[in-house]
C-alpha cells in the first residue's frame, strides 16, 4: 500500500519524478524567501494555520485583524493572497 494514496500500479510513474506535490513543494523548497515563510506555506496547505478567524470561530475571542499588516480580516486568504506585508517576499 502506497502511503501517498497515489493511484495507479506498478510501474506508472516509477522511476520518474514522483507526484506533481512533490514536485511543486520541492520548487517551494528552493525559493529564496525566509524558512518561516515556507514553514508557514506549508502549514497553511494543510490548512492547520491557527489564524485568528479560525479561532474565533471556535469561539476565542480576539481581535481579526491580520497580524502582519493589521489591516484586513485575518483568514487564509488575505494571508495568503491579498495581505502586502506577507506578499512582500
Ligand atoms: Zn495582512
Amino acid at each position: 500500500m502506497k502511503e501517498n494514496g497515489e493511484l495507479g500500479g506498478k510501474g506508472i510513474g516509477e522511476g520518474s519524478h514522483g507526484t506533481t506535490q512533490e514536485t511543486c513543494w520541492k520548487s517551494v523548497w528552493s525559493l529564496k524567501v525566509p524558512p518561516w515563510v515556507k514553514i508557514f506555506l506549508w502549514k497553511a496547505y494543510h490548512n492547520i494555520l491557527p489564524t485568528k478567524d479560525r479561532l474565533q470561530r471556535k469561539g476565542v475571542m480576539m481581535e481579526s485583524s491580520c497580524v502582519f499588516c493589521n489591516n484586513e480580516r485575518e483568514e487564509l486568504v488575505h494571508l495568503l493572497v491579498t495581505c502586502p506585508i506577507v506578499n512582500r517576499f
